[in-house]
């Protein structure tokens, strides 16, 4: 059974509808599809309205949720419901979900990640045990079948609601694509989280306990205080933690970190080391090139790090720290793969992570083998 949808919904950081808008808009173009995107300035989220309604095999092959850089989540839209009444929700909506005519792995009640909008949070915890009795009842909600499509209600109101479905292997997993971290007490400050959440966006938890493990190198620049480094040594890993701030005495005292005091754009290692993070502050275009350079150079074999966004142009600035990025790789021969996206943690900024392709392969089989 295809679902047909009316719309691509995607939720965003508030204030980054311009930049989320551009990328559905330029991932729809690529990919075909007729339509227009509805956006409103502080909304937290965007829609790509298709002309005519695209089946599921067309969305799944051709958009991918993980190329999105400023897009939280992202569910195929149904359709909205503007006028739902303020008593008996659940008969109201049962017709509407019936009619899609799958049966769902998960129930998602949504809001948009604003204040107002944070105010109906309340009311979808209630709400989502009426109507997922009601579901479970008529057979159309099995929790126990995670890899069935989830059925997403996103509240923009209310009395106003979008029914969306998405896939559990092209979207956040996250409700709301909101990560829940709490922030560890031992942290010297609170970027930790953004690191934190960075690890569990990029790798798999197989590919963490592979590629970030006991008795590895890494240099964290721009580390002080040291959240970041802190989420290396919990793992085990030996930093070299390079600015001219200071770092908590805590993580010098494990005896995993040597501090040196230096600037970040010119300092190499003495030997390659496996990682290298970087969360200084600076322009990204002066960011990004260094980043590649350590790459290309084969100072690491993988990277994260954190690009300040300008207040204007912030999409076509993440285009072009990619571009120039690309160009510095191939200029080198090397075949490397780069991935941006805004997490829930960046305020005005974007986390890109990028490795040498062929050393993580072999790293990832001398780790299994080992
Ligand atoms: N990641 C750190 C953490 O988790 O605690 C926070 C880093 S803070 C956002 C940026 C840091 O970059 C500051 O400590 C600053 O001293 C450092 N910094 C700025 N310019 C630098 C440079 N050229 N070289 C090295 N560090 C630099």
């Amino acid at each position: 059974m295809t679902v047909a949808a009316t719309a691509l919904l995607a939720y965003c950081r508030a204030g980054f509808e311009n930049e989320c808008a551009k990328e559905l808009a330029a991932l729809a173009a690529d990919a075909s599809f007729d339509g227009f995107v509805r956006s409103k300035p502080g909304a937290a989220f965007v829609e790509f309205v298709f002309h005519a309604p695209v089946g599921d095999d067309a969305l799944r092959s051709r958009f991918h949720f993980r190329d999105l850089v400023f897009a939280r989540q992202l569910v195929r839209a149904i359709g909205w419901i503007r006028d739902l009444p303020m008593s008996d929700r659940v008969s109201a909506l049962m017709p509407a979900i019936e009619a899609i005519g799958v049966r769902f792995g998960a129930l998602v009640l949504e809001t948009a990640d604003t204040n107002e909008a944070k105010e109906l949070s309340t009311f979808c915890r209630q709400f989502a045990k009426p109507l997922s009795a009601r579901l479970r009842a008529a057979g159309l909600l099995d929790e126990t079948q995670s890899a069935l499509p989830r059925l997403h209600l996103f509240f923009a109101g209310s009395t106003a609601v979008c029914i969306g479905v998405s896939d559990p292997d092209n979207s956040s997993s996250w409700p709301m694509g909101v990560p829940r971290l709490s922030m560890p007490r031992q942290a010297p400050s609170r970027s930790t989280q953004k690191l934190a959440e960075a690890l569990q966006w990029f790798l798999t938890p197989e590919a963490d306990r592979d590629l970030l493990h006991e008795g590895i190198t890494a240099v964290d620049l721009g580390a002080a205080p040291g959240g970041w480094t802190w989420q290396l040594v919990r793992r085990g890993v030996y930093v070299t933690a390079v600015d001219n701030g200071p770092m908590d005495p805590a993580l010098i005292a494990t005896g995993q970190v040597e501090h040196i005091r230096a600037d970040g754009f010119s300092f190499r290692p003495q030997r390659p080391v496996d990682w290298m993070v970087c969360d200084i502050v600076e322009q990204p275009i002066r960011v990004a090139p260094l980043v590649a350079s350590w790459l290309a150079e084969g100072q690491c074999t993988h990277t994260i790090f954190n690009l300040k966004l300008p207040m204007k142009k912030r999409f076509d600035e993440v285009a072009r720290c990619r571009a120039a990025m690309e160009d510095t790789w191939s200029g080198a021969g090397i075949n490397c793969r780069l991935r941006f996206r805004q997490l829930y943690h960046d305020r005005e900024e974007v986390t890109g992570y990028a490795f040498r392709v062929d050393d993580r392969r072999k790293k990832i089989a001398r780790r299994r083998d080992s």
